[in-house]
């Protein structure tokens, strides 16, 4: 079999149902064979990553400035957290959900919708957050997990080390083209081929479509400024680190319910500000599961999010670990 024909062929395994992902994985050549072939960026895709994250953080700067001397209004306010709240579950039920794990089915009109709020958060097209993320699974806090915080020293030093790795740091160190192979089963799919093929024009559309909002509102080029700043720049910046912070704070710092092959964990900070994924043992626990947070009190979102589309006809086949896999996987 060539490797192209073994990529097409290829299921990651996280995308098995709960009860399947216990049996031994079989081994899939055609991709460990790219992930050993993890390498630096190049140049351009580093600038071009630390640009992704410093606008942002620089728009912060100056909305804050702004604030402090001239205060803000419901309308940026609104902005901000209407534009969080899409694109934010954007990329918890559309990137990580439905495209990386398929933990629901729906049709051409909901996966475009999803597709481009995910894509508006400016962490990268589908092909690359997913492949990133199955990679991340597949090797979960060992050698080849592209964002471990674990394994980058001892003591405090360590530990802060392995917080930045985790966070962003990762993203100068890894190459995401070469694991594209990852998404064999995406790649059969025209319209997310072209989603994914579009995210320089759903990058320019997050940025633009508050700062039109904001001028039409309030019919002034200091509206629209002020809408580009707090709905675009800034929400980014939040989106972005409250994301980051799944891959970091929940791989160091919460509980352990279920038994995992790695250092994933509970915490309810993250659980609440990311919209459920900050329930990432249970996660890890049962990958495939449309619902993160399992028990009544783990707040999660996007699972309400899922549910509610169930109900509307919106979306369907939305898979849950069944109650023995919890119990026997308990500690
Ligand atoms: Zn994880
Ligand atoms: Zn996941």
């Amino acid at each position: 079999m060539t490797t192209s024909e073994a990529t097409k062929t290829a299921v990651p395994a996280i995308l098995t149902t709960p009860a399947e992902s216990s049996k031994p994985q079989v081994h899939d050549q055609a991709i460990d064979d790219h992930v050993d072939d993890v390498e630096t960026p190049p140049l351009s895709q580093r600038i071009t990553n630390l640009l992704a994250i410093l606008l942002p953080l620089a728009g912060l700067v100056v909305g804050m400035v702004y604030a402090w001397g001239w205060g803000l209004t419901w309308v940026e306010l609104t902005l901000m957290l209407s534009m969080y709240m899409l694109t934010g579950l954007g990329v918890t039920v559309g990137f990580h959900r439905l495209f990386a794990h398929k933990s629901f089915s729906t049709g051409p009109v909901m996966t475009s919708i999803l597709g481009v709020l995910g894509s508006m958060s400016v962490e990268g097209s589908i092909h690359q957050w997913v492949s990133m993320h199955r990679c991340h699974h597949r090797h979960s806090d060992h050698e080849d997990d592209p964002h471990s915080p674990h394994g980058h020293g001892s003591g405090v030093k360590g530990v802060l080390k392995g917080f930045y790795y985790a966070h962003m740091g990762w993203m100068f160190r890894r190459k995401t083209g070469v694991i594209e192979q990852y998404v064999p089963d995406l790649r059969r799919s025209k319209l997310v081929n072209t989603l994914s093929a579009l995210f320089p024009l759903w990058v320019l559309l997050s940025l633009t479509l508050p700062a039109a909002i904001g001028g039409l509102v309030t019919m002034s080029w200091t509206g629209a400024l002020l809408g580009f700043i707090w709905g675009g720049l800034i929400r980014i910046a939040v989106v972005h680190h409250v994301t980051w912070s799944v891959n970091s704070i929940c791989h160091l710092w919460g509980t352990r319910p279920f038994r995992t092959k790695d250092e994933s964990r509970n915490n309810p900070i993250v659980g609440v500000l990311a919209f459920g994924e900050g329930w990432h043992n249970n996660h890890h626990a049962f990958p495939a599961s449309a619902r993160h947070g399992l028990r009544w009190w783990e707040f999660d979102m996007s699972y309400i999010v899922i549910w509610t589309l169930a109900r509307l006809g919106l979306v369907w086949n939305v898979r849950l670990p069944p109650k023995e896999r919890m119990v026997s996987k308990r500690r």
